[in-house]
């Protein structure tokens, strides 16, 4: 009894064990929509991380554009994910009001963060003119 079925294909969250209702579209889960955590599978450097990516702010350059700034619980490595139409909308209002009890975002990285908005061209297939 109460035997559950298990579906290896569909996005199941590891840190609030969220998963996608039936009729959801498929999409690639970049980060939980419940949560807003996702997973650090590799740094910069291409080392395996397995790390949590925690969302401590959101970085919202115009209403459409919103973005999810995430840090890693091990490696502290900073990270975006664009925010979907999925996303909690609650999380993310809660995460848009500031930090409640945890430490601010650290400003001293904000560069890094800078740098990571500025060179998403891999990330979101932006093509940039480049000259020779
Ligand atoms: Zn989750
Ligand atoms: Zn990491």
């Amino acid at each position: 009894m109460g035997r559950k079925m298990k579906r290896e294909e569909e996005f199941e969250c590891p840190y609030c064990g969220w998963v996608p209702d039936a009729g959801m579209e498929n999409i690639a889960w970049e980060h939980c929509p419940n949560c807003l955590s996702g997973l650090h599978d590799y740094d910069r450097e291409e080392n395996a991380c397995g790390g949590e990516l925690e969302p401590i702010s959101i970085w919202a350059k115009s209403r459409s554009q919103g973005r999810i700034i995430q840090r890693c619980v091990i490696c502290g490595e900073l990270r975006t994910s664009p925010i979907t139409r999925h996303d909690n909308p609650i999380k993310l209002m809660s995460l848009a009001a500031g930090p409640l009890g945890a430490p601010a975002f650290p400003v001293e990285r904000m560069q890094e963060l800078l740098d990571l908005m500025g060179g998403q061209g891999s990330m979101e297939g932006w093509n940039r003119e480049q000259r020779e």
